[in-house]
């Protein structure tokens, strides 16, 4: 009975789904999901505990976390004249703006492999998805982009930089190509902007449809939920409209203001982590049989022997070390896996595992 009301009723597209999997991690030395694998000091946490004992969890939290959003300001480098709006991660950043956009002759258009939330967001707004292949080298490519946004005319088309999962920064002439061209919105998506040397940020107020996403997840605040959206305000006005109200609690609106202002603690676990990504994908060259991309973001992309990356991703989460297999989404993917840069010991055990199990 409750099946055939729920064929009935629950759009096929929505029936069609996996809900979002995260795999146990309990046990494992985590190297799955690009966190910061650092806590604070325990001087900080005594000092941020001080801060959350002041927040009135009676009370909503400010609409509009005026003073959270001027502290991100200053430490994310937003210009003047660009407005801010914050969402509960970025994801739901890409919620309001397809929620805002959507209607179903309408399309998204992003570049594959890249971050999944812009197709599975697109499928619950029911809009299109339009996923042009990127180069084999993981350049964009320019050309067949170009040709799909003349062809589909997309409301908007989002491009991470740098992109996620490949860790590549594209040539910003080529993403400057795509913006003059596109008819309708595109998002730079900065997620892993703190371990990369560039920026579309000085750019939002050079176009009237670029805008810029950023998150404090892959700071080392991915328990917060933080992601914050800049530009045009006109834009940010109507995605305000969509956006629920209270979205950010008293809870994150607090913590992360505390952290923004001592955020030399998490700019050092950050130059940390972008050197120990440097020797990772240096160690990780020398081994025979595995193509290893240089990386941009806190994560390193790498090929296996054809057909071998599964049994190499059980093989070390057998040896206690999670990362993430991406083979079955094939494509420019088959056979590769991801690997999160972790502490110095979690990456020298990563490694001891990797060269075990090969
Ligand atoms: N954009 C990209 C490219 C990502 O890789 C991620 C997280 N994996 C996000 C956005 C979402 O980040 P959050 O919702 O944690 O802010």
């Amino acid at each position: 009975m409750t099946g055939s009301r729920i064929d009935k009723w629950i759009r096929p597209e929505i029936r069609g789904l996996q809900a979002y999997h995260v795999p146990p991690a309990r046990g494992l030395i985590k190297l799955d999901a690009m966190e910061n694998p650092y806590r604070w000091p325990d001087a900080l946490l005594d000092q941020w505990l001080d801060v959350v004992r002041q927040v009135e969890l009676n009370r909503y939290p400010d609409p509009s976390a005026a003073s959270l959003k001027q502290h991100l300001r200053e430490a994310m480098a937003v210009p003047e004249g660009a407005e801010i709006l914050l969402g509960n991660g970025s994801d739901e950043i890409i919620q309001m703006i397809l929620m805002t956009l959507a209607d179903e002759q309408r399309s998204v258009l992003s570049v594959e492999p890249g971050f999944v939330m812009y197709h599975m967001i697109a499928t619950f707004t029911d809009m299109q998805y339009i996923g042009v292949p990127l180069q084999d080298d993981f350049s964009l490519d320019t050309q067949e982009i170009l040709h799909a946004i003349e062809q589909y005319q997309p409301a908007v088309v989002f491009l991470a930089y740098p992109n996620n999962p490949t860790g590549n920064l594209f040539d910003k002439n080529d993403v400057k190509k795509i913006i003059d061209a596109a008819p309708g919105l595109v998002i730079i998506d900065e997620a892993y902007h703190a371990f990369a040397g560039d920026s579309f940020m000085d750019e939002v107020n050079n176009y009237d449809n670029m805008l810029v996403m950023r998150t404090v997840s892959k700071m080392g605040l991915a328990g917060l939920r933080l992601g914050l959206l800049a530009g045009n305000p006109a834009w940010l006005n109507e995605f305000d409209k969509v956006r629920l109200p209270y979205n950010i609690s008293s809870l994150t609106q607090a913590s992360a203001e505390f952290a923004l202002q001592n955020r030399d603690v998490l700019n050092a676990q950050t130059d940390q982590i972008c050197a120990d990504r440097e020797l990772l994908y240096a160690e990780m060259q020398k081994i025979d049989g595995l193509t290893v991309y240089p990386s941009q973001a806190n994560f390193v992309l790498f090929r296996t022997q054809p057909g071998k990356a599964t049994d190499i991703f059980e093989a070390l989460k057998g040896e206690g070390v999670l990362i993430k297999n991406l083979d079955k989404a094939g494509g420019l993917l088959k056979d590769c896996l991801r690997v999160t840069v972790g502490t110095p010991e979690e990456n020298a055990a990563f490694l001891a595992a990797l060269k075990k199990v090969l």
